[in-house]
């Protein structure tokens, strides 16, 4: 015997129906009980699907209306006293006001989960914060499982990783740390499971992925304080880890008094030996074999060997599941009939991932010859995979064998390049210029709408953005700004834009994985060697061009933001493909530069979230992540401007590895702690130009040419003035014209005023 599972299933709905049930409700089309139904519904049909495939308990507690963090928030009554919660149950008012801000009060903070492109909302804890069982979502969901005749497997965010996730706010205290306030937290775990008991629950899974995390001993104590008490509390614990090897913490993981833990097999298989020696011999060991991040079909066979071995030290002490939750993945390929059968047989997404977990089982309990039809497909489509011609184009895996360190290097260094620009482009001290993007108009929507729907021609497309280039080229002249854009009109997307054109790439019709909220995306799939077929952008930007006299920036999006925001292949590295996108970027900036481009800038927003979790794997990131962008960034002349932007992350840490990129001027977000990262750049001494953001593009408030010109003096008193530029935030197409305009005005205003202040004092 063996089980299968699953650590959560995609909640989103197969048509995003959450999503729609959800944006109904919050614009008060709906009321709760409409809002519930969908949710039940839809845990209904989930739950179906995963008896169906034939796994043996399912995950209850991975549906959420907006994040499961929030959710763990909510049952655990971590809630911010602004939110004005009075005790007992949190209703729906509350936590959406959590989650997005109400009149009063703003939102929680939102971040990144781990390496992936979801959002949680951010815990926040203070010296204060108190806890008490305020939500019966959980206990609710359990109980309609189970009335179904299901066997649930309650899913909770574990203790630790619950602390870890949060962030310390409100009142001061510099000797609090949130770890102190696992003791508190405790016992309200304890009473949820109690319940979990009483309902008849056999397992729950404590998800806490922090362990795979550089964690400080104080965390790993915490660790086995937390499960010495919950393991007493009710049913059999499943500690489940992901996205990472946590096999140095193995010994304390064998200690630990749970009933079972989950190791993430498909980002670090090497971990199993850890674990396979001396495991206890009444501990359950779930291995996640197939991929629950990446959508490409599994190798049952590798899958097999590893299992196989662990079968026969552990018997049915092994389970079998996808390596995470299918949260990351999406949910049915079967919806799709716009990408061809070859291209389908190669790819599997949640559903079909469901279908691999079993038949491993059965292959571990019946012997592989039970399953050989379901293990030679396999085999048949990663070998069509392999040898496909449409995968392999020599001449791009030649190219890349033939990179040289020159090619990675701009001709000459950054005072040689800076000499040349300043000559050719004549500008001001503290230039201005903005991110690329406009306000994405009406207009704008309606043609790629019509466009779309074949309802006008490719004619009359050109002629409605050009229009739109027009217009924003005209603005910005009368705004006064000295480098300007063509505005991005042509782009929904700044990845899917170039993924479109370029080959290697595939789009699905409702690949769609949860951002955050209700907020859904659909990666792009690269399934092949990357190439550009032809230039993709040069008509447009050189139509602008050929608007103005002043200086127009062209917009590219780069390798590694590409890289980061798609389903990537698995069949060579990542850093291989990074490099294939730096080379069709590459050819596409000499085109811009040939066509009389003079600034080009490389969008590396991305570049900060790729970095791997344990710091011991940075170095070996930033190599090849810098290295793809300088590919990009080299194929031009020394008086062609490389600018760069980054946005909403925390660079503090990797500054000298942004220094490194080497382009000419970099923009960076900054207006939420300007003071911060201006000091590191400024105790790095970053040697070449730099543009930190000045106007907070995120809020429609218009910020006046005092408050700019005051943000450009710190800036100026901790960086040379002659490195700076001034710039937005990131890219504008968010906003309004009636709000860009007054904006960006009062931006090129306090410019003015700092010229004519330098001029003063020389
Ligand atoms: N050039 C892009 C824009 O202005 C940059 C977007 C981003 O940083 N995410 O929209
Ligand atoms: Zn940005």
């Amino acid at each position: 015997m063996a089980t299968a599972h699953n650590l959560g299933f995609p909640r989103i709905g197969h048509n995003r129906e959450l999503k729609r049930a959800v944006e109904r409700f919050w614009k008060g089309d709906a009321g709760v009980e409409a809002l519930r139904e969908s949710g039940r519904a839809l845990r209904a049909k989930h739950w179906q699907i995963q008896r169906d495939a034939g796994l043996d308990y399912v995950p209850v507690g991975d549906f959420s209306y907006y994040d499961h963090v929030l959710d763990a928030c909510a049952l655990l009554g971590a809630i911010p006293r602004r939110y004005g919660f009075g005790g007992g149950d949190v209703d729906f008012q509350t936590y959406f006001a959590m989650a997005r801000g109400s009149k009063s009060q703003p939102a929680m903070e939102m971040t990144k989960w781990f390496d992936t492109n979801y959002h949680y909302i951010v815990p926040e804890f203070s010296a204060q914060s108190s806890f008490a069982l305020s939500s019966r979502e959980l206990l609710d969901d359990t109980r309609e499982a189970l009335a179904l005749g299901l066997k649930p497997k309650p899913v909770l965010i574990g203790p630790l990783s619950f602390l870890w996730l949060g962030k310390e706010r409100g009142e001061r205290d510099p000797g609090f740390s949130r770890l102190q306030l696992l003791e508190r937290l405790l016992p309200v775990y304890e009473a949820v499971l109690a319940e979990l008991q009483r309902l008849g629950v056999a397992w729950v899974q404590c998800d806490e992925p922090a362990l795979v995390t550089d964690l400080a001993q104080p965390w790993l104590s915490g660790l086995q304080v937390a499960y010495e008490r919950l393991a007493a509390a009710g049913p059999r614990i499943l500690l489940t880890t992901y996205f990472e090897s946590v096999a140095s913490n193995a010994a304390a993981l064998k200690r630990l008094p749970v009933a079972g833990l989950h190791l993430d097999m498909v980002r670090a298989p090497q971990q199993l030996e850890a674990f396979l020696d001396g495991w206890p011999q009444d501990k359950v060991l779930s291995l996640g074999v197939i991929d629950g991040r990446n959508v490409w079909r599994a190798d049952l066979a590798a899958a097999l060997d590893h299992l196989e071995r662990a079968h026969s030290r552990l018997g049915e002490r092994l389970w079998v599941a996808p390596s995470c939750s299918l949260l990351h993945s999406p949910t049915d390929l079967a919806l799709e009939d716009v990408l061809d059968d070859e291209l389908k047989s190669w790819l599997a997404f949640a559903v079909q991932k469901l279908a691999e977990v079993v038949t491993l089982k059965q292959a571990l309990e019946r012997g592989r010859q039970a399953v050989a039809p379901a293990l030679e497909a396999a085999a048949k489509a990663r070998l069509s995979r392999r040898n496909s011609a449409r995968i392999n184009n020599p001449a791009v895996q030649g190219r890349l064998e033939a990179l040289s360190d020159a090619d990675a290097k701009r001709n000459s260094g950054f005072n040689d390049r800076r000499r040349r620009q300043r000559e050719r482009l004549n500008l001001p001290p503290f230039p201005t210029t903005t991110i690329g993007s406009f306000p994405q108009t009406e207009v704008i929507r309606e043609a790629r709408q019509k466009k779309r729907l074949a309802q006008i021609d490719a004619a009359e497309y050109e002629r409605v953005i050009k229009g739109e280039i027009e217009r924003a080229v005209r603005e910005q002249e009368r705004l006064g700004l000295d480098v300007l854009v063509h505005g991005e009109a042509e782009r929904n997307d700044m990845v899917e834009y170039f993924g479109e054109q370029l080959a290697g790439f595939a789009f699905t019709k409702a690949g769609w994985v949860q951002s955050y909220g209700s907020r859904c995306v659909k990666p792009p799939i690269i399934f092949g060697d990357v190439w550009r077929p032809k230039p993709m952008t040069v008509d447009w930007i050189a139509y602008a061009q050929s608007r103005s006299d002043k200086p127009l920036k062209g917009m590219l999006t780069g390798p590694v933001t590409i890289l980061q925001w798609s389903f990537v292949r698995d069949d060579q590295p990542r850093s291989a493909t990074a490099l294939q996108i730096a080379l069709a970027i590459r050819d596409e900036a000499v085109d811009l530069e040939r066509a009389g481009v003079k600034v080009i800038q490389i969008d590396e927003p991305a570049i900060r979230e790729g970095l791997p979790l344990k710091r011991r794997d940075w170095d070996g990131y930033l190599a090849w992540a810098i290295k793809a962008f300088r590919v990009a960034a080299s194929g031009v002349g020394d008086a062609t401007q490389i600018h760069t932007h980054m946005c909403y992350s925390e660079f503090n840490d990797i500054i000298p590895a942004i220094a490194e990129m080497d382009a000419d001027v970099i923009t960076i977000e900054s207006s939420r702690s300007q003071m911060e990262l201006l000091d590191a750049f400024a105790a790095f001494r970053y040697p070449n130009e730099i543009g930190p953001g000045v106007y907070d593009i995120h809020s429609p408030r218009i910020p006046d040419s005092d408050e700019i010109a005051g943000l450009l003096e710190r800036a100026a008193a901790v960086v040379p003035p002659d490195q700076l530029w001034v710039n937005p935030d990131c890219g504008l197409k968010t906003r309004r014209w009636e709000e860009v305009i007054p904006s960006l005005s009062n931006m090129v205003n306090a410019a003015r005023r700092m010229r004519a202040k330098m001029d003063g004092r020389s």
